[in-house]
């Protein structure tokens, strides 16, 4: 799960990338609303979190220039407490939800979840199944045949990655884009480590590599 958060107070936008990126989400984050609208209609987000005042351009705008293009992301809307939001409008520019500052935490992972749920509802079943292998993305649990596999979060997004595009060659920038971030400048062989170690836990000959391209999960 992709999610792209932005807010100008940048404070406010690290401690809430960390804290999402430990939930096991890949974060990426901007600071201004023409940024914002830039990177959320690229697509690929599964959750925008938008706030209102930003430099550039204001938040009700890039809400409503988002679904003028056709986007339908979810979008959760922040807010401060002076009133600047008006929660009519907020709804009528096509944001989905909306949370006053200064929020909990905790209420905020709350909110992100419920959204990405009843998005699901709407939409495929959260649970693929592939062979013996079967993983509930809602949940976040994978099993072999019977056989719960215990995941660390960063294992089960890049086995995410695969199982949601299962027979199709993914290559490894397209799951360090999903599942770091873009800023992660680290080393790309970090893919690599992680595959080997969902071979080791999910056995031989469920990841395939396809040389030079990258991986294709499919029923061994
Ligand atoms: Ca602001």
């Amino acid at each position: 799960m992709r999610l792209l958060i932005v807010e100008d107070e940048k404070r406010l936008a690290l401690s809430l990338a960390r804290g999402l990126t430990a939930e096991g989400f890949a974060v990426d984050v901007v600071h201004d609303g023409v940024d914002g609208l830039h990177r959320a209609g690229e697509g690929g987000y599964d959750l925008v979190i938008l706030d209102i005042m930003l430099p550039g351009m204001n938040g009700y705008r890039v809400c409503a220039a988002l679904r003028a293009a056709g986007h339908d992301v979810p979008i959760l809307m922040l807010t401060a407490k002076d009133g600047e939001y008006d929660e009519a409008e907020g709804l009528d520019t096509g944001a989905d939800d909306y949370l006053t500052k200064p929020f909990s935490y905790v209420v905020l992972v709350a909110r992100v979840k419920a959204l990405l749920r009843r998005r699901r509802a709407a939409g495929v079943s959260p649970v693929r199944v592939v062979g013996d292998l079967k993983v509930d993305t809602a949940a976040r649990r994978v099993f072999l045949g019977e056989d719960e596999v215990t995941l660390t979060a960063k294992e089960f997004s890049v086995l995410e990655q695969l199982v949601v595009r299962a027979g199709q060659v993914v290559s490894k920038a397209d799951i360090l884009e999903h599942v770091w971030d873009f800023a992660y400048e680290g080393d790309p062989n970090i893919v690599e480590v992680y595959v080997s170690t969902l071979r080791r836990k999910l056995g031989a000959g469920l990841i395939k590599t396809v040389r030079g391209a990258g991986y294709r999960l499919e029923k061994r």
